[in-house]
């Protein structure tokens, strides 16, 4: 346990001296970034997939389903998707002072809770959308959280239109200019800390590729299939990490 302490510190020591070299840092991460701030994690075992439900999540998630049956789709997603209750954590915090100092260029996330931006964060390339914005599919105008969250059954426009999360459901495909500028971003970047992600989910996963650097750090509580690609593979929470980095 001794020797396992020095390895990990001798790695956030590491991670830190990347850090402080590096001037173009792009931080791409997943659902282990929000789940430290308490929200359930999408795909994990005791997470949201793995619960009881009428439905599958993955089926009530889908296009096709918020279609068909919206009256559905909207308690499952105002009971489980409503992040407004929650804060964000010190990763969240250090990455949005990080971007403050000018060292970070992008956050990249597969998130759709906005805690990044709550947190302080300007440049965030959300690949899945975010629950914060909201359109009437009649005419387009727009919607904050609270509304649709709050509202009685399926969130309605002044319009009479059905108001839509601008969330990338299943069957649905990303947006193109978020996921180009995730791309130059990634691609241009000295150093890309990758988190909280199992690194299983396409074509998100696919965007590390167009990292050139030699600065790829990998943080994650399990093995990853891209651990033999990194430079520095961190196994721990991203608390205990983001925690010793000083900005
Ligand atoms: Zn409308």
């Amino acid at each position: 346990m001794v020797k396992e302490n020095k390895v990990m510190d001798e790695k956030i020591q590491l991670f830190k001296e990347l850090i402080n070299e590096s001037k173009n840092i792009v931080f791409f991460g997943g659902a282990g970034v929000s789940t430290e701030s308490g929200l359930p994690d999408f795909r994990s075992k005791d997470g949201l997939y793995n619960q009881q439900y009428k439905y599958p999540p993955e089926e009530i998630l889908s296009h096709t389903f918020f279609i068909n049956n919206t009256d559905e789709f909207y308690s499952f997603y105002k009971a489980k998707m409503n992040s407004l209750k929650y804060q964000p954590n010190i990763t969240h915090v250090k990455l949005a002072e990080l971007e403050n100092k000018d060292k970070l260029k992008a956050v990249v996330t597969q998130n759709i809770d906005g805690l990044h931006q709550k947190a302080g964060s300007k440049v965030v390339y959300e690949l899945h959308g975010s629950v914060l914005r909201n359109y009437c599919m009649k005419c387009n105008k727009a919607y904050d959280a609270e509304y649709v969250f709050n509202s009685d059954g399926v969130p309605r426009c002044s319009c009479g239109g059905i108001i839509k999360p601008d969330v990338v459901l299943y069957e649905e495909g990303l947006n193109h200019l978020t996921l180009n500028n995730a791309v130059n971003a990634i691609a241009s970047a000295d150093m890309l800390i990758v988190a909280g992600t199992s690194l299983t989910v396409q074509p998100a996963s696919g965007l590390i590729n167009y990292y050139s650097g030699n600065k790829l750090v990998l943080i994650n509580r399990d093995a990853t299939a891209y651990d033999t690609k990194a430079n520095l593979v961190i196994n721990e929470s991203l608390g205990k990490v983001f925690e010793e980095i000083e900005v």
